[in-house]
């Protein structure tokens, strides 16, 4: 536990100093102010934004790893839903396998939108990766078949949840951004793999679980 605990803080200096010199290199200015900022969670706790962060207009770029697509689409202005941009982010979210879309939850949207607006004010504009959106109840069993972590009463089954990655952003530190928004549940998926784990984040109550 020690030792794992000790590999992830490691890896989240890693994020951090990374994260350091792209928002140095990306703002080119006043590095004593950068070398200030503490190493996350701090530096991605989201209760500090102030409103104009909330009422600017909207644009998500999300990318569908399993499908290759990708969308960039200003979705929400002056307060409300672009009707053909939300769609079209619907679509790319639906069931890939069981070629079904579902109406997704706005507040799902928001929160991918809010996570890739933050980290871009650090220099981070890679698309968002969905690895998982809207989930057929078929599509959903057959995951637990399989013994992929799904619950029975996954929200993916009602648009309202998205398994996601930022290449190069750690788990821990963007779910932990995620959850610092307080809107809704957040897993943490950590995966030793190349391209590492992922987050669950959906519109259910607030909570937050490792799996
Ligand atoms: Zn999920």
């Amino acid at each position: 536990m020690n030792t794992r605990r000790q590999l992830l803080k490691s890896s989240l200096i890693l994020t951090a100093a990374g994260l350091f010199r792209q928002n140095v290199f990306a703002a080119g200015t006043d590095s004593s102010k950068s070398a200030q900022l503490e190493p996350p969670p701090d530096l991605f706790d989201s209760q500090a934004l102030d409103i104009d962060f909330w009422v600017k207009p909207r644009t998500l770029d999300l990318v569908r790893p399993q499908s290759g697509e990708r969308s960039k689409l200003l979705y929400w202005k002056d307060g409300d839903l672009i009707d053909s941009a939300y769609q079209e982010l619907c679509h790319l979210l639906r069931d890939v396998n069981g070629k079904k879309t579902m109406a997704m939850d706005p507040k799902l949207l928001e929160t991918l939108w809010a996570t890739q607006a933050y980290v871009a004010r650090f220099g981070m504009n890679r698309p968002l990766e969905i690895l998982s959106g809207y989930r057929t109840p078929e599509s959903n069993r057959r995951l637990i078949e399989q013994g992929v972590p799904a619950a029975r009463k996954s929200l993916h089954m009602d648009g309202r949840a998205a398994d996601i990655r930022i290449a190069q952003l750690h788990e821990e530190v963007l779910g932990g951004l995620i959850s610092s928004f307080r809107q809704g549940g957040v897993g943490f998926y950590y995966r030793a793999t190349a391209n590492g784990g992922w987050i669950h984040t959906d519109t259910g109550l607030q909570r937050s679980w490792k799996g």
